[in-house]
């Protein structure tokens, strides 16, 4: 499915054009309540819905859950419309790319969010917003959901947006700590998939823009942000999306997701977490271990590119530069920093790592590999 995309400072506008051109009668928002107001996003999208019906579906937390999908699956047979509105970070995108592929039908959503059952279709169009400069959640073909703390990812063409309006100036009033969390997310998304097994020419394209422009640009847009900053960091997220849309992600991502369900710490940092250690894991690849197609010289090249992008000649100082930024942006680096406190807990993280992303990392990665590196960073 091709996407039609609107990135520039102001680019909500066009929501009224793009409406019009439809002959859209009704619009299902999916928005999250704070990003809504806070992003200015809520006085364009009122007036560019004047004379049209408006149902809004805000009803959810961070980090979509199976019940909250439930819930909003629900609204949406009640409320069915013409097409749908993403307004928010990651979270509320991913809420309705669910929303939309569970509304094609009643019953056996969790077998759907599962892949149990197959997608077929969509319940409407989509268009997505995003308010945070981080996931690129809005040029991908997944979504992620928590269904009893275990996190699936929905993938299928028809869960790619059909339209990306990316506008900078809804990230101009995101608070230092989101900004932060959510630039580390488009790091490590640009870094794993530089390594990942399943990394093309045209993803490496995408991920090498998106690590420069990160490494450029995420501590100003913390400490000292202005509207370039602003809007080179949501041209990394989106590019970061766009590179993981064709590679995945790897290891940290593996990594991250019971560090986020059942330690809370956000998504980008969780995924942050890990990174430098990954890398410098995946650099001592070897023949023994590599689960990478072109074998332990394409890794090999592939870190030395991270290294070279970063500016540096080695993994070591790779990592350090990685984890200064980390600490730079007011964020961890440890994981007893975020809660991860006990043995038990760093077994918490080894039990519950997710295989289907893992499988991706260009080294394998056992249970005792796995807590020797989290050990580490403990
Ligand atoms: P988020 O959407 O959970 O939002 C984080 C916080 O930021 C929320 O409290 C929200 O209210 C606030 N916020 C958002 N925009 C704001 C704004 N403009 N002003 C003030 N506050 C604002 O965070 P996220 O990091 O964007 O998304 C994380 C989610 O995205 C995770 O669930 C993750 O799994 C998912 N994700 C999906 C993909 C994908 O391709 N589908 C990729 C990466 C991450």
């Amino acid at each position: 499915m091709k996407q039609i995309t609107h990135m520039a400072p102001g680019a909500i506008k066009t929501v009224r054009s793009l409406l019009d051109d439809r002959a859209v009668r009704s619009v299902f928002i999916v928005a999250d309540r704070t990003a809504y107001e806070k992003s200015g996003a809520k006085i364009y999208i009122e007036s560019a819905l004047q004379g049209r019906v408006q149902v809004i579906f805000d009803d959810f937390a961070p980090n979509p859950k199976y019940v909250d999908v439930i819930r909003g699956v629900k609204f949406w047979h009640t409320h069915p419309c013409d097409i749908m509105i993403a307004i928010g970070g990651g979270s509320a995108i991913d809420m309705a790319k669910l929303i939309g592929i569970c509304g094609t039908h009643r019953g056996q959503y969790r077998e759907f969010l599962t892949g149990e059952i197959p997608i077929r279709d969509k319940a409407a169009p989509l268009i997505a917003i995003p308010t945070t400069a981080g996931t690129g959640s809005e040029a991908t073909h997944f979504a992620v959901v928590y269904v009893a703390e275990q996190k699936y990812s929905v993938a299928h063409a028809n869960v790619l947006p059909d339209y990306a309006i990316i506008d900078p100036n809804l990230t101009a009033n995101l608070p230092p700590s989101i900004t932060a969390h959510t630039g580390l997310d488009a790091l490590s998304q640009a870094v794993e998939s530089l390594w990942s097994v399943n990394a093309t020419a045209q993803s490496r394209g995408f991920a090498s823009e998106a690590l420069t422009l990160v490494l450029d640009n995420l501590e100003a847009a913390v400490h000292r942000p202005t509207p370039d900053v602003r809007a080179n960091m949501c041209r990394a997220a989106y590019l970061s999306g766009k590179a993981i849309n064709i590679s995945k992600t790897t290891a940290p991502h593996a990594i991250s997701y019971t560090l986020t369900s059942q330690f809370g710490v956000p998504h980008g940092l969780a995924v942050a977490l890990t990174l430098g250690a990954v890398l410098i894991y995946n650099n001592g690849v070897t023949s023994g271990d590599c689960w990478h197609p072109q074998g332990v010289a394409q890794v090999q090249k592939d870190i030395r590119y991270i290294n070279r992008l970063i500016g540096v000649a080695s993994s070591e100082e790779a990592r350090k530069h990685i984890d200064d930024l980390i600490s730079a942006i007011g964020c961890p680096t440890r994981l007893r920093q975020v809660g991860v406190d006990t043995d038990a807990d760093l077994e918490t993280l080894v039990q519950n790592v997710n295989t289907e992303r893992l499988k991706n990392n260009p080294r394998a990665l056992s249970q005792f590999e796995l807590r020797q590196i989290l050990r580490e960073i403990y």
